[in-house]
């Protein structure tokens, strides 16, 4: 099998040809592909915190953060540095090697992004990676960020261009593109995916990861979501996807993109065991451990540990921006994210 880390000319009749591929298949050649570029039994782990929540003037179907939905998000302001400290430090000392920061707006006002570097800047210094998500940025403020420190930033792209309209009537295509242009023109790493089973075809899900890998260069994490339908938003109620299908969908992620992590991001702690074992067979190599749920004892943070033992999988830690190593964390307090929102909690 040809080398396809470098592609970037899929068409849309080849990736809808690898998703009609029997099922048996299509997990045989993502497999094949994941084993060549990762360690088949290695997980990386992110921690998510959420900075600013809610109160979000922006329209997305799925998303609680939106403040024209009434779904019980209390809205609050951006945390402090000292605070935003606090929670980094716990997630590194529960294993977490990269903290991502989201935070539930259109853009940030330029003051925001200085506030934001800041706690960029603290976040690093603890020896973490660093991501954020904070909404559409300009050139300046990508530059910004990125003399911060800040390593990944993410920006997905939701869905196929053309069911982009159903969802999201506050923004265009074109506007996300364009973030991302000013994020790996700032030399960050991005960090880029999607949302299934929002109503979309088969069609419209390969013409997102067509999309996501045709851009300039593959996103270093293609993050696969599964919606979490959340009462009050316009995509509550809408029929559920069929896990294989999104088991699938994450198998042609790896085919496209061999190279990127490919992340199991929200919706996972609503799928079985048997289908996340799937997923990490198919190719998905990143998962979320939500910083909320960082308490010993937890029940989703006890499955984990208890799913990573099942399936004789390790995480892997990052140490310096060009080495990994494997860590045990799972004697240690993590959790899972169970959020829907594509902007910042399920990123
Ligand atoms: S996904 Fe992001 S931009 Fe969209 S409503 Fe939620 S917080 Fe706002």
């Amino acid at each position: 099998m040809p080398d396809t880390a470098t592609r970037h000319d899929w068409t849309r009749a080849e990736v809808a040809a690898l998703f009609a591929l029997p099922f048996n298949e299509l997990l045989h050649r993502a497999h094949s592909v994941h084993r060549e570029h990762h360690d088949p039994n290695a997980v990386q782990v992110s921690t998510l915190l959420s900075i600013k929540t809610g109160g979000c003037p922006e329209d997305c179907a799925y998303c609680p953060q939106a403040a024209r939905y009434d779904t019980g998000v209390q809205a609050q302001k951006l945390m402090s540095v000292e605070a935003v400290l606090e929670r980094a430090q716990a997630a590194k000392d529960a294993g977490a090697s990269r903290f991502c920061m989201g935070a539930a707006w259109r853009g940030p006002k330029d003051r925001d992004v200085l506030k934001v570097a800041e706690i960029v800047r603290a976040v690093k210094g603890l020896g973490l990676e660093t991501c954020a998500t904070l909404g559409m940025l300009s050139g300046a403020q990508a530059d910004t960020l990125k003399s911060a420190g800040l390593d990944y930033y993410n920006h997905n792209l939701d869905t196929a261009p053309e069911f982009y309209g159903e969802v999201i009537h506050t923004r265009q295509y074109q506007d996300r593109l364009d973030t991302l242009e000013h994020v790996r023109h700032a030399g960050m790493k991005t960090c880029c995916g999607g949302i299934v089973g929002m109503g979309e075809s088969r069609d419209q899900r390969a013409g997102l990861l067509q999309t996501l890998a045709t851009l300039p260069e593959h996103p270093q994490s293609v993050p696969i979501n599964q919606l979490v339908q959340v009462e009050g938003t316009p995509l509550n109620g809408i029929e559920a996807l069929d896990p294989f299908e999104f088991v699938r969908t994450i198998a042609v992620a790896r085919l496209l993109m061999p190279a990127s992590m490919v992340r199991l991001s929200a919706g996972r702690q609503q799928m079985d065991d048997a289908v996340q074992a799937l997923c990490f067979f198919a190719g998905a190599n990143s998962i979320f451990y939500g910083e909320k749920l960082l308490t010993t004892g937890n029940p989703d943070v006890e499955h984990d540990r208890a799913l990573f033992r099942r399936l004789d999988l390790h995480p892997l830690q990052v140490v310096e921006e060009s080495s990994t190593v494997h860590a045990d964390i799972l004697e240690t307090d993590a959790a899972g994210c169970g959020q829907g929102c594509g902007c910042s909690a399920a990123a």
